[in-house]
Parts: structure tokens; sequence; C-alpha cells
């Protein structure tokens, strides 16, 4: 008998669990079929703006450990991390989660060398050296959003800048533009300075408690989404609790090749430990980051699973006797990478505007190309978010819309930075209640 006709085997003690396919940079087949849907293609039209080219790099730093020229390095940072490649690609390459590694693998050599650097150094003027200040700003910012507690202190600091006029003196000065701090100025509101409330109890007949994650700046930058949010889910007859010990999400660490574990390991924890139904997310970018936590303990498995998009659930519970007040108002939808990209759950914002009798809905068009907000790249790469929100610009207009929504407060941050009408879904929304509940 021969014995590769031996068909026999041994069966695992453990069933294997075979989880999504995975494939490395290497196996990209360089097809090219992602090259249309890359906002920064659009922007410079060649090869190596390309994900295709990008791929080729990380493949070069994480598959074959072979050193990248300082333009491979610069068309790779250029990526805004829309992730719109991911969604056409045929062998379903992560190129998210490819990129924060090689992010990841670039800071850690970086580190060693920006270490050797004193800071009194950093302070002088000209090439590299005013690059290393900046990058000093950049980490001060990180930190920043890591405390909720420093943050807080300084929005009356904000408040002051703003009451007494010092913008237009600071911007001639030309300083801001000096330290790259110029278009991180321009987005600033006016910040809410008091926290949230710990609870906010139903209106209606109670039917159950949820969390709301509010993350870094929101409760301070979009607070009226994040009432909206309450005042909704209030009249939906849920109690919710916004725990004040919760904090960023992490998503603007993972992209920049910065541990985010702590701040991943504090949210589990913070959220976990409430009696709560459900955890919803206000913010895309948020949402889209808080669904791919890693960790895959038993705590982690929770977390995800009680995790919710504030659109979904209200869709979901949305009680049959609520009805809307009435509205003539022409909304277009713009739909942030975050949305159609990862957490594909677009349709959703949809069919709840579609609550509102009268509201004329449209779509945006070029819904598929990014803003050019992602996360930090309006502030790291101003130019060509400038651009890329110039051709949204043009999209907004054609829409002659009353109002645009958007369901990521970065994008509509930097869409307002152009003077356009952006605001939350949930907004408009929670203004049609027909009894609003002051929160
Ligand atoms: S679509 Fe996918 S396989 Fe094709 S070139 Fe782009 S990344 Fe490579
Ligand atoms: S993530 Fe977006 S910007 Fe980056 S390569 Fe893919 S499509 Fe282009």
């Amino acid at each position: 008998m021969f014995d590769f006709m031996d068909m026999s085997y041994d069966e695992p003690d453990e069933p294997i669990e075979l989880g999504p396919y995975i494939p490395d940079a290497g196996e990209c087949m360089r097809c090219g079929i992602c090259v249309s849907s890359c906002p920064t293609f659009r922007l410079f039209r060649i090869d190596e703006e390309t994900p295709r080219r990008r791929i080729r790099t990380i493949s070069k730093l994480l598959v074959e450990n072979l050193p990248i020229s300082a333009d491979e390095r610069q068309h790779l940072d250029n990526c805004v991390q829309c992730r719109a490649c991911e969604t056409v690609c045929p062998s379903r390459m992560a190129y998210g989660q490819l990129f924060d590694q090689t992010q990841a693998q670039l800071n850690l050599k970086a580190s060693v060398e920006h270490s050797k650097i004193p800071f009194a150094q950093s302070l002088s003027k000209g090439g590299r050296d005013f690059g290393m200040l900046t990058k000093w700003m950049v980490t001060l910012a990180f930190r920043l959003i890591e405390n909720k507690e420093w943050l807080r202190r300084l929005m009356p600091l904000l408040v002051v800048y703003l009451k007494l006029g010092l913008q237009k003196p600071l911007r001639r000065s030309g300083l801001l533009k000096k330290l790259h701090l110029a278009d991180a100025e321009a987005l600033l509101g006016k910040p809410a300075l008091q926290t949230l409330a710990v609870s906010y109890p139903a209106n209606a007949t109670k039917r159950g408690r949820v969390a709301l994650f509010t993350g870094c700046i929101a409760e301070h930058f979009d607070r009226e989404t994040l009432l909206a949010a309450i005042n909704l889910l209030n009249t939906i007859g849920y109690e919710v609790l916004v725990p004040p010990q919760q904090g960023c999400c992490g998503a603007i660490h993972q992209h920049n090749g910065q541990s985010a574990a702590g701040l991943i390991d504090n949210n589990i924890a913070v959220f976990n430990a409430l009696d709560v139904d459900a955890v919803l997310h206000t913010a895309t970018g948020c949402g889209a980051m808080l669904s791919e936590y890693q960790n895959d303990d038993e705590a982690g498995q929770l977390f995800r699973q009680r995790l919710y998009d504030i659109n979904e659930f209200l869709l979901k519970y949305w009680p049959d006797g609520l009805q809307l007040t009435a509205s003539e108002l022409k909304v277009a939808v713009h739909e942030p990478c975050s949305q159609r990209n990862v957490l594909k759950n677009q349709q959703a914002v949809y069919a709840l505007l579609q609550k509102i009798p009268g509201l004329s809905i449209s779509t945006l068009a070029d819904n598929h190309i990014c803003c050019g907000a992602g996360g930090s790249y309006m502030l790291t790469h101003p130019d060509n978010a400038r651009q890329l929100r110039a051709l949204k610009q043009q999209v907004i207009t054609a829409a002659s819309a009353d109002v645009v929504v958007s369901g990521n407060f970065g994008c509509g941050a930097h869409l307002n930075a152009d003077e356009h009408k952006v605001e939350h879904p949930l907004q408009l929304l929670a203004r049609q209640l027909p009894v609003s509940v002051l929160v």
C-alpha cells in the first residue's frame, strides 16, 4: 500500500478558528484597481501617490526589510488613511493595518534619532531644527488629548484668547504659520467649558441605560452633537451615562505610529465596568477605531459586543409612535471615509433622516473621495488637506443644499473652516423632536 494514499489525520483537540484572511503587503497583485479611488492620486496624478506604490514601499519595510528613500517616505506619509483602497482591492489588502504597522516601525527608528537632539537645539531657527520644534508641538498636542484634565484647564485660556481678539494680530505676525499651527488655529471654535453630567435620566418610560463615548475633545468642541444625542436617547427612553474617566479612542496615536495601548485599555476598563445595554459613539472616526480595538481577551470581546454606532442604535430602537416635526430643508449627506470604508453603515443615516417628514435628502457627489480631514492629516498635511477640501467645496456648492450633514466631527470641523454649514445629522434630528428636553 502506498503511504501517501493514507488519508487519515488526527482530529485537533480544539476546533481551529479561521479568521478573515489578511494578506501581507507582499501579496499586492499590482492590478491598479485601487488607483482611481485614491484621493492623493486625484491630486497629484502620479504613480508614486497611489495605494499600489505605497503597498510596495510598505512591503520593502515590513516584508523585505529593505531601507526606503526619503521620496518613498514622503509619498507614504501623504496617504490620508481614508482606506478607500481597501474597499475595492480584490486581494483584500488590509491597508489600514499595514499602514499603522509601518508608521510604528518608522517611528521607532525616528525616536532613537530624535532623542539625541536636545530641546534647546530644536528652538533654533531654520531647516531641520525648526521641524523639530513643530514635532515638539505635535508631541504636546498628543499629551493634551491624552489628559482630559489638562485639556479642561486650558479651555478658559482659549476662551480668553478668542474673546480678546488675539487671533488677528497673531495670524498677522506669521508665527502660527512658522510653527505649522495656522491650520489648527483656524479650526478653533468657542469651546464649552463645563463638563457633561455623569448621568441623564430618560424622559419617557425607561427602556434601558446606555453609555456615551465622548472621547477627548468632543465634549468641549462638539457639545451640540453630544447634547443632541443625549436628547434623542432620553426621548426614546434611555438613561445616558457619560463616564468622566473615559479618554481618547487612540486613533490619532495609532495612525501616527504611536502606541494607543494605554488609551485602549482605559476605555475598555471604564465602559466594561458600567451596567449598560450599549456603548454608543457619535463620531465615525472614533467609532472606526473603537470597533477595531484588537484586544481578543474577554474584556475586549465584551467591549465590542456592546459597541454601537448611535445612528444604528436609534434606528433599531426608534419607538413606533415617535413622530418628528416636518421640515422643508434640502439636506446633502456627506459620508465620512471612516463610515463608508470601515463601519460601512452610512445607510443608517439616510434611514434616520427619512423620519423627518418633508425633508429632501440627497447624497453628496463623490462621497467616495476623502474631504482631506483624515484625523490629524488636516494639521500635518495642510496643503493637501486644503486642496481636497476645495474639491469637496465644489460638490457642496453644486448640491445647493440648505445644510450638509456629516457623521464625523473631524470632517465637519475641516469643512466648516471654509465657512460651509456642516453639522452632525443628530443635531438636525434633535431639532425636529416634538418635545425637546433641555440638558
Ligand atoms: S487593488 Fe489591491 S492588489 Fe490591486 S494594486 Fe491595489 S492594493 Fe494591489
Ligand atoms: S488609504 Fe486612501 S489615501 Fe491612502 S493609499 Fe488608500 S486610497 Fe490612497
